[in-house]
C-alpha cells in the first residue's frame, strides 16, 4: 500500500541512524504483542542491524513459548539504547519498568500501534487504528522496506493477526486482513498450529475459574457482567471469559470485573460492531479498541462494578448496532 511507502521511509531514516535498538512491548503481552516483538527483531536484523534487543516487563507467557525466538526476550534492560521501537502499546505506563528505564538515556521512540485510544507517545508514531494487529502494520512495513519474509517471521505475524481477532471472528477481520494471512501462511507459517497453541488452548484451572465468574452472571440494559473478588483467586493467563460473554445475542456490550489483592479492579470490555467501549476505557486510564478495551480502576469490586456499568449504559444509550 502506498502510504506504508511514505511511513515507511520516515521510520527508516530514524532506524537506519541507530546501532543500538530496544524494542519493548507491552505489559502482560499477548499474541500480538509477542508476535510483533519477535517478528520485528528478526526484522531489524534482515535490515543489518546487529544490535537489538527484544524485551517485555513480563516475558513471553507460556503459552506464546512455542514462538520461533522466544527464548531470547529479557525483562528487564541496564545498557542505553540509540532507539527503543514500542508495538502494540497505546501509552508509556504499558510499556512497563522496560521502557521508563530506556527513555532515560534519552533515545528516539519509535511508537507502532493499532490502538484508537494511543497517545502518540513516540517521536515518530506509525499508528494505525484501522488495522486488525501491530503485526499486520509490521507486514506492510517489512513489503515497504523489501524484507522477505522467512517462515519464522511469517509465523509471529500470523500469531498476532490469529489472537487479535480471535481467529478472523471480529468485525475488522477484513478481505485485505485474510490476503496478508493467506501470504505468511504462503510463506511457510502454520495456521492450524497457531490456533491450536493459542485461541484453542487454555489450562483446565482456567476452564473452571470461567465456572466460578458464570455463578455471579447479568444482563441489564444490554450489557452483560461478571465479576469475582479477589478471594475467588483469579486465574492468571487466558482466563478471557469477556469473549465469550459478548456472544450473547441480547447484549451489545460486555464486561469482566476481576478484583486483584492490591486494592484494584481489573476491567475487560467487549462491544458489538456500532458500540465503542475504547472510550470508557481511555476514560479510566486504560485503552483499547472499539470492540475490546481494558482499564484496572483503584477501588473496591462494588465501587468499581457501579461505576463503569453506568458509564457503559449511558454510552450504550447513544450508540446503535452496526
Ligand atoms: P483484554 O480485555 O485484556 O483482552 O484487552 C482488550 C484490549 O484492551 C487489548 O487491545 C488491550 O491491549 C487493551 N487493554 C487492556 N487493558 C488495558 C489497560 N489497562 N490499558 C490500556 N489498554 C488495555
Ligand atoms: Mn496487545
Ligand atoms: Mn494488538
Amino acid at each position: 500500500m502506498a502510504v506504508y511507502e511514505t511511513i515507511g521511509q520516515r521510520a527508516w531514516e530514524s532506524i537506519a541512524k541507530a546501532d543500538r535498538v530496544l524494542v519493548v512491548t507491552h505489559i502482560a503481552p499477548d499474541g500480538d504483542a509477542i508476535g510483533s516483538l519477535l517478528a520485528l527483531g528478526q526484522m531489524l536484523r534482515q535490515l543489518g542491524k546487529t544490535d537489538v534487543t527484544l524485551s517485555c516487563d513480563d516475558g513471553v507467557p507460556d503459552k506464546l513459548a512455542f514462538l520461533p525466538g522466544a527464548t531470547a526476550v529479557v525483562t528487564s534492560v541496564s545498557d542505553s539504547f540509540d532507539l527503543v521501537i514500542v508495538v502494540d502499546c497505546s501509552d508509556e505506563g504499558r510499556g512497563g519498568r522496560v521502557f521508563r528505564a530506556a527513555v532515560g538515556g534519552r533515545p528516539l521512540v519509535i511508537n507502532i500501534d493499532h490502538h484508537i485510544t494511543n497517545t502518540g507517545f513516540g517521536d515518530v508514531n506509525i499508528v494505525q487504528p484501522d488495522t486488525a494487529a501491530t503485526t499486520e502494520i509490521l507486514f506492510l512495513l517489512a513489503a515497504a522496506w523489501g524484507v522477505t519474509l522467512d517462515k519464522d517471521t511469517a509465523q509471529c505475524l500470523l500469531t498476532g493477526l490469529v489472537t487479535d481477532t480471535l481467529c478472523f471472528r471480529t468485525a475488522n477481520a477484513t478481505a485485505g486482513v485474510m490476503s496478508i494471512a493467506t501470504d505468511l501462511m504462503q510463506a511457510g507459517a502454520d495456521l492450524s498450529y497457531i490456533t491450536s497453541r493459542t485461541v484453542n488452548r487454555r489450562s483446565y484451572d482456567a476452564i473452571c475459574y470461567w465456572g466460578t465468574l458464570l455463578q455471579s452472571i447479568d444482563l441489564d440494559d444490554g450489557v452483560v457482567s461478571v465479576c469475582a473478588s479477589a478471594n475467588d483467586h483469579p486465574v492468571n493467563g487466558d482466563a478471557s471469559v469477556v469473549s465469550l460473554l459478548i456472544t450473547a445475542k441480547e447484549a451489545d456490550m460486555a464486561v469482566s470485573f476481576v478484583e486483584t489483592e492490591n486494592g484494584q479492579v481489573e476491567v475487560s470490555l467487549r462491544a458489538k460492531p456500532g458500540f465503542d467501549v475504547a472510550q470508557i476505557a481511555y476514560k479510566l486510564r486504560g485503552g483499547g479498541h472499539s470492540a475490546a478495551a481494558g482499564c484496572t480502576v483503584d477501588g473496591s469490586l462494588d465501587e468499581v462494578v457501579d461505576q463503569v456499568l453506568a458509564m457503559m449504559k449511558k454510552a450504550r444509550r447513544g450508540q446503535s448496532r452496526a
